[in-house]
């Protein structure tokens, strides 16, 4: 099975991105919950893989500005708060997708 979404939208007006996967799961994850699972190496520790920012530290305002796609493995988000270090795998957001821990918070 591919891993690639079949369709990425940011949907600004509920501050969501909506994916969309080749098994027909489709999730809208909060930007917020979004931005708090960066997986790069300034928001979690490379060697403890120690979380250290976390959705908490996250305000509810925070939007999505841009988001670029890298070669065919991740897409890259730069966040309203100037942050832009996060390359999100597809294989991470098929993670976030499956688990829709935003839910249970
Ligand atoms: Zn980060």
């Amino acid at each position: 099975m591919s891993l690639s979404p079949k369709n990425l939208r940011a949907i600004r007006a509920d501050r969501v991105l909506e994916i969309s996967w080749p098994d027909d799961l489709t999730a809208q994850i909060p930007f917020r919950y979004l931005r708090g699972r960066c997986p790069c190496a300034g928001c979690v520790n490379e060697f403890t893989s120690e979380r250290m920012v976390d959705v908490h530290d996250i305000p509810e305002s925070i939007d999505l500005e841009a988001a670029q796609l890298i070669g065919n493995y991740a897409l890259k988000i730069t966040w309203s708060d100037r942050h832009d270090t996060g390359l999100y795998t597809w294989e991470h957001l098929s993670d976030l997708c499956r688990t829709r821990e935003w839910e249970s918070a």
